[in-house]
C-alpha cells in the first residue's frame, strides 16, 4: 500500500531534493520516525538532478569544512547502508593557479586545511600536468591537490537519502506540494495541501528555489534567487580515463571532470544570467531551459586555453538549470526568527551536492538538541535582514554571486552590485570627504578615506592594499589626536517594561541592575556558556534598557532576546533607524566635545561607563563613554534628524584639535592591538567568556542565576584546555587575517579568528584560540616557540593573553 497523508506528523520536511532528503535521513538517525517529505513532484526532479555532481571538501571556515567532510564520508558508506548506489567515488581534485595572487590564495587555502584535517598538497605546474596530461600548464604558477575529494551521481545519492530516511521510519510522499503554511501565536501548527491538512510541530523549508515564496507563506525572509547555471558534457574522448581528478581552473571560470569517457564542463562566469523573475513554473520538473552558446562563450573560450582538445571535441549535451545563489553567496540554514518551528535548508549556491549530507545533519541535531550543535554562523539564518527577501535586490546581487564562487577571495572584498540599499544619514558627507564604503548587512559603512587626488575604491591584494597608509594615519589620529566615525549602523535594541531588568538579569553573564546612566559590558550565554550575544546594555531608566550590538549581529541578537523573553512583561524593539552613532575617540575628545557643550566631561563627573543626555551644539544627544578603540572617548547617540548638525559642529570645531574622519578599517586595526574581541570570529557560541578571556565580564556570584551559568561554574573547576591567545608577529613585514594555522614547538595548537594590522605597534596582531588536552596555563603561554603560518610558510611571533597595546586600559580611564 502506498502512503497516504498523515492527519499529523512531528515534522513535515517540504521538497525532495538533496537538502530535504537530507534532513529527512539525519533526522531519523537521531530517533525521530514520525517524519513526514511532500515533495510537489518526484525525489530529485527540482535543482538536484542536473548537478554536475562535484563534492569538494575545503569550505571558507572549520565547521562548515567538518560538515563537507562528514558528506563525503557519509556518501562513501550509504550504499552499504542503504542498498542504493551512489556512484561516490574519490578521485581527488586538482585547483590550478594562473597567477601568484591566486597561488598565494591557495596556499592560503593549503594552510586552512591543514587545521580542518583536510588532506592537501602544494604542487608544480609540473605536477599538475602529471596528474591531469590534457591540461596546458606552461602558464600556470602552481597548484593544489586534494587527493581525498570525490564526485557522485546527485541523483542517486538523493535517492540513497530517501531510501534511508524509509528505512528510518519517514514517510515520502511524492507528487504533494505544500500550498500554504499555518502559523498560530508567532509558531508553526501544520501545512496546506491539496490532499488536506497535516499538523505538525516543525516544518523544514527546503524548497530550493522555491524556498522564499515557500517562506513567505509563513512571514518569513528567505533571501535567494535562481539563475541560470551551465555546463557541457563531450563526446568521449582520447586521453580521458574513469580516474581522472576534478580539474577547477578558477582563474578561467572553470570546473572540469569526467563524464563516460568524455569531459563535463560548466563553470561560474563572471556576469551571470538570473533567472524566474515571472515565477517558477509550476510544472517545472527534471525541466532544462533553453541553450545559450552566447552566454557560455566565456566559459568555453577559457575552457579551450586550459584543455586544448576541448575546442574540436564533440558536445554530447548543453546543460542549463536554475541553480539558487543568496546574496553573500553562502547557504541558509536553521529556525528562522520570524516564526518558531519553522527551519530552512535551502540556498546552496551550487555546492548544495557537496553541503547538502553536512546541511542536513546540522539542521537534524538542531531541531532535535533545540540549538544547533555547533558554531553555524556562517550559514545561519538569522544573519540576513527582512530587507533582503527584496527580488530586486535579490536578482541584482545575483549576477554577481554566481562569479564570486571562483573569484579570488580578496581580503575586504566587497560586493559591488546592489549597493547603496541602507545609509547612515551621514553618508553624503562622509562620501564628500573620501570615504570610500564597505558593505555590512546591507549598511553602507565607511571603511577608510582617501586622501586628496586619491579615488576612493579598492585596489584588492593578498599584500598591503591601497588604503593601508590612509587607515594607517586615521589609527594614529585616534592615538595621538582625535577620531571621528560614523557608527550609526550599530544595532540598537531597546528594551523595556517592568520585567526588563529580570530578562537581563537571566540573560546577561554581567550584572545590569546597575543605577540608570551606567553602561555594562556583557554577554549573553547558551546553556553551554557559549557566547551568543557580545554587547553593551546601557540603563535608561528603571525599567529601560538598552543594548548596542553589532550590526552584523543585529537580526540574530533580537532574535535571541525575544525567545527567551519567556512571557515577562517587556518590549524589545530595534530602535537603530532612530539614532545616528558618532564615535568621538582619542586622547582630545574631550576638548572637542567641551566646544560644543557646557556639560561637565571629567572623569569625575562623566566616568567611563557613564551615560548622560546633554546639549551638544544645538542637538540633544546622549553621550556614552565607552571605546571600542581603547582611547579616551564617546559614542554620541544622536536622533537621526540632529545628525548632520552634530557632525557639522564637530567637523567645524575640531579641525585644529587634529580631528580626522576615521574607518572601519582604523577601528579594526585599534581594537585588535586592545585585543578587544569581535563576535562572529574571535567570540562565538562554542566560546565561553573563561576561554575567551572575558571572564571579568561575568558575575557569577549575582543573584540571579543566569543561562549558561552552571556550566561556566563547572568549566572553572578544572584548567582550561582552551584559551583565547594574542599574538604578534616579529616581522613587521606580514599581514594576518584569519584562519592562519598556529604553531607551538613544530605542533599545531589552533588557528587565528581574526587578525589585522597594528599601527601603533608596527606589526601584525592576530587574536586565535589554542588548545592543549592538559590545560593553557599562563606558563604555556609565556614559554614556547611560537609560529603563524601564512600561505604554507611559518613565521615567528610572541604569544600573550594581556593586550599589547595599553594593558592597563589607563588611556580608556584618562
Ligand atoms: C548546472 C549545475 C551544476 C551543479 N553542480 C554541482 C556540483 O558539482 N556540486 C554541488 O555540490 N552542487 C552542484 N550544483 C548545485 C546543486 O545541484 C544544488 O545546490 C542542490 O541540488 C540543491 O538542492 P536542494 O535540495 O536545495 O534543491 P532542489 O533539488 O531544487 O530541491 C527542492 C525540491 O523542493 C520541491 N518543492 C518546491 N516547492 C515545493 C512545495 N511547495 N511543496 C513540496 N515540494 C516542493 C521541488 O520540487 C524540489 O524537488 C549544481 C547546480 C547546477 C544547476
Amino acid at each position: 500500500m502506498p502512503p497516504t497523508l498523515p492527519s499529523h506528523a512531528r515534522v513535515v520536511v517540504i521538497g525532495g531534493g538533496i537538502a530535504g532528503c537530507s534532513v529527512a535521513y539525519h533526522l531519523t538517525k537521531l530517533g525521530w520516525r514520525d517524519v513526514l517529505l511532500l515533495e510537489r513532484r518526484d525525489i530529485s526532479c527540482g535543482t538536484t538532478w542536473h548537478a554536475a555532481g562535484l563534492v569538494g571538501q575545503l569550505r571558507a571556515t572549520h565547521n562548515l569544512t567538518r560538515l563537507a567532510k562528514y558528506g563525503a564520508e557519509l556518501y562513501e558508506r550509504l550504499e552499504g547502508e542503504t542498498g542504493q548506489a551512489t556512484g561516490f567515488r574519490r578521485p581527488g581534485s586538482v585547483s590550478v593557479a594562473r597567477t601568484a595572487e591566486r597561488m598565494h590564495e591557495l596556499k592560503r587555502l593549503a594552510s586552512m586545511a591543514r587545521c580542518f584535517g583536510v588532506d592537501v598538497e602544494v604542487i608544480t605546474p609540473g605536477e599538475a600536468g602529471r596528474r591531469w596530461p590534457l591540461m596546458r600548464t606552461d602558464d600556470l604558477v602552481g597548484a593544489l591537490w586534494l587527493p581525498r575529494d570525490g564526485r557522485t551521481n546527485p541523483i542517486d545519492t538523493t535517492l540513497a537519502l530517501a531510501r534511508g530516511a524509509r528505512q528510518g521510519g519517514a514517510t515520502i510522499l511524492e507528487n504533494t506540494a505544500v500550498t500554504g503554511i499555518r502559523v498560530v501565536d508567532g509558531r508553526v501548527a501544520g501545512v496546506t495541501t491539496a490532499a488536506g491538512d497535516v499538523a505538525c510541530e516543525v516544518v523544514v523549508n527546503c524548497a530550493g528555489m522555491w524556498a522564499r515564496e515557500l517562506g513567505l507563506m509563513a512571514g518569513v525572509t528567505v533571501p535567494l534567487h535562481p539563475s541560470e547555471h551551465f555546463y557541457i558534457v563531450t563526446e568521449p574522448m582520447a586521453g580521458v580515463t574513469s580516474d581522472l581528478p576534478v580539474l577547477r581552473d578558477t582563474d578561467g571560470y572553470i570546473y572540469v571532470r569526467e563524464e563516460v569517457g568524455g569531459l563535463l564542463m560548466g563553470g561560474f562566469e563572471p556576469v551571470a544570467k538570473p533567472w524566474g523573475m515571472a515565477g517558477i513554473p509550476t510544472d517545472f520538473a527534471f525541466s532544462l531551459l533553453p541553450e545559450d552558446w552566447e552566454h557560455f562563450g566565456v566559459l568555453m573560450e577559457q575552457a579551450v586555453v586550459r584543455i586544448p582538445t576541448l575546442e574540436t571535441a564533440p558536445v554530447r549535451r548543453h546543460v542549463n538549470g536554475p541553480e539558487s545563489f543568496t546574496p553573500d553567496g553562502r547557504y541558509l540554514l536553521g529556525e528562522a526568527p520570524e516564526c518558531r518551528g519553522f527551519f530552512v535548508a535551502a540556498g546552496f549556491n551550487s555546492i548544495g551536492i557537496a553541503s547538502g549530507a553536512g546541511a542536513g545533519k546540522a539542521v537534524a541535531e538542531w531541531i532535535v538538541g533545540g540549538e544547533p550543535s555547533m558554531d553555524l554562523w556562517d550559514v545561519d539564518i538569522r544573519r540576513v535582514a527582512p530587507f533582503q527577501g527584496n527580488p530586486r535586490y535579490l536578482r541584482e546581487r545575483t549576477t554577481e554571486m554566481v562569479g564570486a564562487a571562483y573569484a579570488v577571495h580578496w581580503p575586504f572584498l566587497q560586493p559591488v552590485t546592489a549597493r547603496g540599499v541602507r545609509r547612515s544619514v551621514l553618508y553624503e558627507r562622509l562620501a564628500a570627504r573620501g570615504a570610500c564604503f564597505g558593505v555590512t548587512l546591507g549598511w553602507e559603512r565607511a571603511n577608510w578615506f582617501a586622501t586628496p587626488g586619491m579615488p576612493p575604491a579598492y585596489r584588492y591584494s593578498y599584500g598591503r592594499q591601497n588604503w593601508f597608509d590612509c587607515a594607517a594615519a586615521e589609527h594614529r589620529a585616534v592615538r595621538e589626536a582625535v577620531g571621528l566615525f560614523d557608527q550609526s549602523s550599530f544595532c540598537k535594541l531597546r528594551l523595556e517594561g517592568p520585567e526588563a531588568l529580570d530578562v537581563l538579569q537571566r540573560l546577561c553573564a554581567g550584572d545590569v541592575d546597575v543605577p540608570p546612566g551606567r553602561i555594562v559590558y556583557t554577554q549573553l550565554l547558551n546553556e553551554r556558556g557559549g557566547i551568543e550575544a557580545d554587547l553593551t546594555v546601557t540603563r535608561l531608566a528603571a525599567d529601560v534598557f538598552v543594548l548596542v550590538t553589532a550590526t552584523a549581529a543585529a537580526t540574530h541578537d533580537a532574535d535571541w532576546i525575544r525567545r527567551h523573553l519567556g512571557g515577562a512583561r517587556a518590549v524589545l524593539t530595534d530602535v537603530t533607524s532612530s539614532e545616528a552613532v558618532l564615535g568621538v575617540m582619542g586622547p582630545r575628545s574631550r576638548a572637542v566635545l567641551a566646544r560644543l557643550t557646557d556639560a561637565d566631561l571629567s572623569s569625575d563627573a562623566f566616568p567611563f561607563l557613564a551615560s548622560r543626555q546633554i546639549w551638544l551644539a544645538s542637538a540633544p544627544v546622549r553621550a556614552a563613554r565607552i571605546t571600542y578603540v581603547g582611547e579616551l572617548g564617546w559614542e554620541l547617540y544622536v536622533p537621526t534628524e540632529f545628525a548632520a548638525v552634530v557632525y557639522d559642529a564637530l567637523v567645524a570645531v575640531g579641525e585644529d584639535l587634529g580631528l580626522r574622519h576615521a574607518g572601519y578599517h582604523a577601528m579594526d586595526s585599534l581594537r585588535i592591538e586592545k585585543a578587544y574581541r569581535s563576535w562572529g570570529h574571535d567570540l562565538g557560541s562554542e566560546d565561553t567568556p573563561l576561554e575567551a578571556g572575558l571572564g571579568f565580564a561575568v558575575r557569577l556570584d549575582k543573584k540571579t542565576p543566569f543561562l549558561g551559568r552552571d556550566a561556566l561554574l563547572a568549566q572553572r573547576e578544572a584548567p582550561l584546555r582552551r584559551r583565547l591567545v594574542v599574538f604578534v608577529v616579529d616581522d613587521p613585514e606580514p599581514l594576518l587575517y584569519h584562519d592562519e594555522p598556529v604553531w607551538r614547538d613544530g605542533t599545531l595548537v589552533g588557528r587565528l579568528t581574526s587578525g589585522a594590522y597594528g599601527h601603533t605597534i608596527g606589526r601584525a596582531v592576530g587574536l586565535g584560540y589554542v588548545t592543549h588536552p592538559d590545560g593553557v596555563s599562563d606558563e604555556f603561554v609565556a614559554t614556547g616557540r611560537w609560529q603563524i603560518e601564512i600561505a604554507c610558510e611559518r613565521v615567528p611571533a610572541r604569544a600573550q593573553l594581556a593586550a599589547p597595546y595599553d594593558p592597563k586600559s589607563l588611556r580608556v580611564r584618562a
